[in-house]
């Protein structure tokens, strides 16, 4: 069984952010990736510090992976779908049943949203014209048309958040999903129409950013931004459960605030999957602060 010292389980940005400083400590680093997650999805991050015209997943991650493996650090593309704890530290088994030891461990394996990605065109949208978080993203929409692509509550919550932003939104209950009549009558009172009708596609305009929706009855809604809000995210906690890491009733981490350490000795945890606002810099800080804490462990301070 190959053993390394460190294992970071997510090579998202706060994994990657980790393993960086973990390969300038010198420590023998692996870290596990599936290839999936948040930051492969968002083609333009906002809110980031140096990139006032942002900054796509991808590229951050293959900056983060280039800089990573200056240091020696290992990558090793493969979901890990168990976790043990054992005398000595933990064993980890892939989805192809290879076996992994380590003595330190930093779990960042991020948040799957639901997202209705099999609409034609959304997914080349994303982070670009359409978009999940009104805090990453308030602002693009501001003053625009506004098309949300929803379920139900969690749809209606969003249009209504929105209208900070704008006073222009409408609400396409994509799953025309219940919603309670306090909460139509809210909406309706700022403006906002709640279409009961599935999306068929994503309209493009000529410079491929969002221009709107075709409907499944054909109809077409024009808009110049796209939102999206389904509820029903998954917390990706399951390798920390199987550890005994205690997670809270939505599966979020409440780790250590100095440290990321959970309440499992030497499991820390970073980004998404921690209880917070869910933002790229937290997740790269988390990433930092739990890399300099595991750091300590290992000199034994
Ligand atoms: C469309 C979109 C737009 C966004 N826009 C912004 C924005 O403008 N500004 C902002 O600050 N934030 C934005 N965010 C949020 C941001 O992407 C997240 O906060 C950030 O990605 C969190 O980093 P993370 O490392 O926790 O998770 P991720 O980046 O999701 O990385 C988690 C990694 O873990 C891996 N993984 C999961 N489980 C396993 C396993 N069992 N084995 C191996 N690997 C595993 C996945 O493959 C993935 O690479 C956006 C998100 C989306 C989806």
């Amino acid at each position: 069984m190959k053993s390394f010292t460190c294992i970071i389980v997510g090579g998202g940005i706060a994994g990657l952010q980790a393993a960086i400083m973990l390969g300038r400590y010198g420590h023998q680093v692996a870290v596990f990736d599936k290839g999936e997650g948040r930051s492969t999805l968002c083609k333009c991050y906002h809110n980031v510090l140096g990139y006032p015209d942002g900054i796509e997943g991808e590229h951050l991650r293959r900056l983060g992976k280039e800089h990573a493996e200056k240091y020696g650090v290992h990558f090793i593309k493969a979901e890990v779908t168990h976790a043990q704890k054992t005398k000595r530290g933990f064993d980890l088994q892939t989805i192809t049943n290879d076996r992994f030891k380590c003595q330190y461990l930093l779990v960042a394996t991020g948040i799957k949203d639901r997202l209705p990605l099999s609409i034609p065109n959304l997914k080349e949208c994303l982070g670009i014209s359409i978009y999940i978080c009104p805090d990453c993203d308030g602002y693009e929409v501001k003053n625009k048309k506004t098309i949300v692509i929803g379920s139900g509550e969690s749809g209606a919550n969003m249009a209504l958040t929105l209208t900070y932003f704008t006073k222009e939104v409408t609400f396409v209950n994509h799953e025309k999903a219940e919603i309670v009549e306090a909460k139509q009558q809210e909406l309706k009172d700022k403006g906002i129409e709640i279409i009961n009708e599935s999306v068929e596609k994503v309209n493009l305009n000529a410079t491929s950013a969002f221009s709107g929706v075709t409907l499944s009855s054909g109809r077409v809604l024009h808009g110049e931004r796209g939102f999206i809000a389904f509820g029903g995210s998954i917390i990706q906690t399951d390798l920390l459960k199987q550890l005994g890491v205690e997670r809270l009733e939505n599966h979020h981490i409440a780790a250590d605030p100095r440290s990321k350490e959970t309440n499992i000795r030497n499991v820390w945890v970073a980004g998404d999957i921690v209880a917070h606002s869910e933002q790229l810099t937290i997740a790269m800080g988390e990433g930092a602060q739990a890399a300099i804490w595991m750091h300590k462990r290992i000199l034994g301070q």
